[in-house]
């Protein structure tokens, strides 16, 4: 791990690890924001006193089942889903679901305790929650992920609920899961309760620019930290790792803004187009085709593909990473560091590895965490939670625009409370601490419960 936690910290964390063997993710994610908190600590002998850290470390409920389906050929499956609820301080569990063939505990709990200071940080009532499965959609047929989702759906939806659990998407989870998953809450239940999912079809209940707002709110944040350094993003580099949802539309607002995205990935390899990506054709690749990346290269001949190659060896001036945890090792670091990089924005979840965190942080780099950079897409599910409540429908301008000012807030409690606590210019422990006090407020409030 990075940086040593103080006394007590260290004492939780231990206690921690012995608590939850073998949740490598977790673990990072909890050490992570302990690092951060011993200012805090000093200042408010009182949260300590009333055990808040160690009580925000444990999810009021975790939620383990099975879920068993038939693909086309009638072959019977069995897969592991997740739900934790882990912390509804701050309104009812909000989080995504995540569907890919490596999700066990220790990655939704990652995610989960991740989402509370994200969610907390939004100026939103969400709590915090994350869902997944280690179901692998890539290469399923429609039928085959329907069945899925309906079974899935068949044991979660008694712990759902507008006012107490409201799943979304993340990654393997899009439009067309979420529509099987609210299609089955609404047969079980009777109800047409829009507001127990977001991340919803334009059609029925979903919020204009929710697709989008993962992605442009993580370059919204990337535009305030450079204006904070008398800098701006038009004219700059880019390279984009991923090509789901949040790099699509991270490219997209971009390259509006100016910046020339020249690289972007996916699990296979990279594509690098010195001319700047061409976002219709990725989405018609990625959206439309379901197709992967390699693609690209066969209608845009002057781009290269390079099968597993490591997009963070193309020189640019400003990261995205947009793909998964840990994807961004101490080694990319120094390389991006060395190539002349200035800035780094998160668009994924715990991307940057400890290591990686701390080359950033030595050689000065506006460095974006998750938990700030990316919170724009669980912002927009609480306007879309929010429309659901007033049966009301929003245009895209008046929707991007609230997303817009919420990327601006977020940064600014960032960058304030990280001056605040003596650390200037540092995003991390600014977000930490500035998410982790608003939880732990209402947390003392609301008694030891
Ligand atoms: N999965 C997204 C995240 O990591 C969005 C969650 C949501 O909209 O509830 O924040």
């Amino acid at each position: 791990m990075s940086a040593r936690l103080d006394e007590k910290l260290d004492l939780i964390y231990r206690d921690i690890l012995q608590r939850n063997p073998g949740e490598d993710e977790f673990h990072q994610a909890v050490h992570e924001v302990l690092e951060t908190l011993g200012p805090v600590m000093s200042r408010y002998p009182d949260f300590v006193d009333k055990k808040i850290i160690q009580r925000i470390c444990e999810p009021e409920r975790q939620i383990i089942f099975r879920v068993p389906w038939q693909d086309d050929k009638g072959e019977v499956h069995i897969n592991r889903a997740f739900r934790v609820e882990f912390n509804s301080a701050l309104g009812p569990y909000k989080g995504g679901m995540r569907f890919h063939p490596s999700v066990y505990l220790g990655i939704i709990k990652f995610l989960g305790f991740e989402q509370i200071f994200k969610n907390a940080l939004t100026n939103m009532p969400i709590g915090g929650g994350k869902g997944g499965s280690d179901f692998d959609p890539k290469g399923k047929s429609d039928a085959e992920v329907m069945r899925f989702c309906q079974s899935l759906m068949t044991e979660l939806y008694r712990h759902l609920g507008e006012y107490t659990d409201v799943p979304a998407g993340d990654i393997g989870v899009g439009q067309r899961e979420i529509g099987y998953l609210f299609g089955q809450y609404k047969r079980i239940t009777n109800r047409y309760e829009s507001g127990v999912f977001t991340g919803k079809g334009l059609d029925w209940g979903g919020s204009r620019a929710r697709k989008e707002a993962t992605g442009y709110g993580a370059v919204y944040f990337v535009d305030e930290m450079l204006k904070a350094r008398k800098d701006k993003i038009d004219g700059k580099t880019m390279v984009v790792s991923g090509s789901g949802n949040v790099a699509i539309y991270a490219i997209e607002k971009a390259t509006q803004l100016g910046a020339k995205v020249i690289a972007c990935s996916d699990s296979g390899g990279i594509i690098v187009d010195e001319e700047g990506i061409d976002v219709a054709l990725l989405k018609r690749i990625k959206e439309v085709e379901r197709r992967r990346i390699s693609a690209y290269v066969e209608e845009r001949t002057k781009a290269t593909y390079t099968e597993g190659g490591n997009i963070w060896s193309v020189p640019c001036q400003i990261a995205l990473p947009c793909a998964t945890q840990n994807e961004l090792n101490g080694k990319d670091a120094k390389q991006l560091v060395e190539n002349g990089l200035v800035a780094v924005a998160e668009g994924a979840n715990m991307p940057t590895t400890p290591e990686g965190m701390r080359i950033f942080d030595e050689a000065g780099i506006a460095f974006g965490p998750g938990k700030a950079a990316n919170a724009g897409g669980v912002a927009t599910s609480a306007l879309e939670m929010q429309q659901n409540a007033s049966r009301d429908t929003w245009t895209f301008k008046h929707t991007e625009g609230r997303l817009h000012e919420i990327m601006i807030e977020i940064h600014k409690a960032a960058y304030e409370t990280a001056d605040e606590f003596g650390s200037p210019g540092n995003y991390v422990v600014g977000a930490n601490t500035a998410g982790f006090l608003k939880v732990a407020r209402a947390m003392d409030a609301m008694g030891l419960v």
